[in-house]
């Protein structure tokens, strides 16, 4: 199963060339907490017979210490290993047989696990998940095989990729706390030096109802999936309160900057990051506005003016890695090999001190927003199954699940004095950070 990388998080949208209606969620929310401390979000919408079903887990990467990395991840996959009543890979085809779709997650702060299924098959999806919180198989059997797998999801998406290296070498150059600098795939030499004892307390530690919630969006009857829930998830013991993970940054001070040769890269790249707002601050939504307007591929200013006409960048994306911790704004440059580095890097900083200096227009922004909602929309709110995961971010990591649907409405009344005054903010030279790869063919000599 998947685990988002540090860019992979941030990119998750992404941006059409078509503007459509602008668009906020007008969806009931409904939050309530079982005895066992399980969060229960329920949000309806009969326009389809189908329902989402998302249940989440507080913990992700950045609860993992060093010498202890990827068992976040590791655990994903052993969630579909079997439980006291469902076979080994019974998920699979219970799901798939019914018509559904799934998927499991490990993010930096959440996992989450993720069933898209027919509105009558709402029962059988509940009894899967509530199953596996009550009683995985965490076993010998299941653990070494996982690891196997693990390693070799390791070697297809990291080892052999190119820029995969660069990814997580600038989360590692921009965090200074291990917790947030490892990527959750972790390291394989931590998943091997563990004996079956730390995995099952693993599981005790963070898979219990309360420190998770169970989002349901679509079709559904609310006294009947109330009933059910009940039902299935009511007799689940509750534990003790997960242990807690310092992952503070001190403010960044100075910038950055390291290369990297990366083998299985063409040409090179420039990777930055900048300390920047979480998913509880105002500042968040003007942010991501921010790296929109000014960098998103698509957009009109970065690609458009920095070595115009010459093809200077082969590629631009940019975006928010927004968290309940500490956060960070990405951008990513793939350039012409003929291009210095350094020449790419004032651009960069040129396109920022002009938000800075002159007030983007109105028109601009309304563009922007325009074109970011319509996407976000149709990308986390139209799948139900996105807008269980954006309710179970919100009543996870910022505490509120009817704040996922109101964030909407925040950036369509971002205005272009916030985008200017969160460009002064956080955009400095001493708060980025700069990866530089050099592609497999490219000498020092060339870059300066
Ligand atoms: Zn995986």
């Amino acid at each position: 199963m998947r685990f988002l990388a540090f860019f992979a998080a941030a990119f998750a949208l992404s941006v059409p060339m078509v503007s459509f209606a602008q668009k906020t969620p007008k969806f009931p929310v409904e939050k309530y907490t079982l005895e066992n401390g399980l969060q229960v979000v329920l949000s309806q919408d009969k326009t389809l017979p189908i329902v989402g079903v998302v249940v989440a887990y507080h913990v992700g990467s950045r609860n993992e210490v060093k010498t202890r990395t990827g068992f976040a991840h590791l655990f994903e996959h052993l969630m579909f290993q079997g439980s006291a009543n469902v076979p080994k890979a019974g998920h699979f085809k219970f799901i798939e047989n019914a018509g559904g779709e799934f998927q499991g997650t490990t993010r930096s702060e959440i996992t989450t696990y993720e069933d898209q299924v027919p509105a009558e098959k709402l029962p059988l999806a509940l009894w899967l998940e509530a199953d596996r919180m009550k009683s995985l198989a965490v076993n010998a059997t299941n653990f070494k095989n996982q690891k196997d797998v693990v390693k070799e999801e390791k070697r297809l998406r990291l080892d052999n990729v190119a820029y995969a290296l660069a990814n997580a070498k600038l989360q590692s150059l921009s965090y200074t706390n291990f917790s947030n600098q490892h990527l959750p795939i972790g390291s394989m030499e931590d998943l091997d030096a563990v004996d079956l004892a730390y995995v099952q307390s693993f599981y005790k530690a963070y898979y219990k109802p309360n420190n998770a919630v169970l989002v349901v969006t679509g079709d559904f009857d609310i006294p009947v999936v109330k009933d059910l829930i009940i039902k299935h998830f009511g007799s689940i013991a509750k534990g003790e309160d997960p242990p807690k993970t310092d992952t503070t940054e001190p403010a960044q001070v100075k910038q950055r900057s390291a290369t990297v040769t990366d083998p299985f890269a063409t040409v090179p790249g420039i990777f930055m990051a900048w300390e920047a707002p979480g998913i509880k601050s105002p500042d968040m939504e003007p942010t991501e506005l921010l790296m929109q307007m000014v960098f998103a591929q698509d957009a009109k200013r970065a690609a458009a003016e920095i070595g115009a006409g010459e093809n200077w960048i082969l590629s631009i994306s940019a975006g928010l890695d927004a968290q309940t911790g500490p956060s960070r704004a990405l951008l990513s440059l793939i350039h012409r090999p003929d291009v210095k580095r350094k020449t790419l890097v004032d651009e960069v900083f040129v396109q920022l001190d002009r938000v800075k200096e002159e007030l983007p227009s109105k028109e601009e922004v309304e563009n922007v927003k325009r074109e970011f909602l319509a996407a976000k929309y149709r990308s986390d709110v139209e799948p139900l199954v996105q807008r269980a995961l954006g309710l179970a971010e919100y009543s996870l990591q910022y505490g509120d699940p009817s704040e996922y649907y109101k964030s909407f409405e925040r950036y369509a009344a971002v205005t272009p004095e916030q985008i200017q005054a969160v460009a002064k903010k956080y955009f400095k030279k001493e708060s980025s950070s700069i990866l530089y790869v050099r592609g497999k063919d490219q000498k020092e000599e060339d870059e300066e």
